[in-house]
């Protein structure tokens, strides 16, 4: 997708603070932090929501969930983190490329905001 700001990061058109790579993703930090550590896990396909995620991309989907507490250890949050998936309108999704929040090394608070 030409013009979708998470396809340039996963091409490395544009710089970022990665902090993992491998041949179905991307994390890297989020410019606008909303914890000491908050990172994006954003998969290189371009999928634009989880609501148009199908069958095809199960398995993804399932590499995603399982790097991320990897990649959660591998930045020092040892105490737990959340995971935030922003889907749609409501849910102020603003960037319209898959991708899941994760946010630690705060104490977060529940509901939501
Ligand atoms: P959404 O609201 O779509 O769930 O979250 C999009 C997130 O992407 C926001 O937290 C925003 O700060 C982050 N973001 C948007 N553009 C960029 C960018 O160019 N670089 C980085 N590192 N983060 C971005
Ligand atoms: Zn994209």
């Amino acid at each position: 997708m030409a013009d979708c700001i998470f396809c340039k990061i996963a091409n490395h058109e544009i710089d970022s603070d990665f902090v993992y790579e491998d041949d179905q993703v991307v994390a890297f930090r989020d410019m606008e932090p909303q914890a000491p550590v908050h990172f994006l896990v954003v998969p290189k396909k371009h999928i634009p929501c989880l609501d148009e995620c199908t069958e095809e991309d199960k398995e993804l989907i399932a590499h995603i969930m399982l790097k991320i507490p990897e990649i959660a250890k591998s930045l020092g949050i040892t105490t737990g983190y959340r995971v935030v998936i922003n889907n749609g309108d409501d849910a102020f999704q603003t960037v319209k490329h898959l991708h899941f929040h994760v946010l630690g090394k705060r104490k977060m608070t529940w509901p939501p905001g």
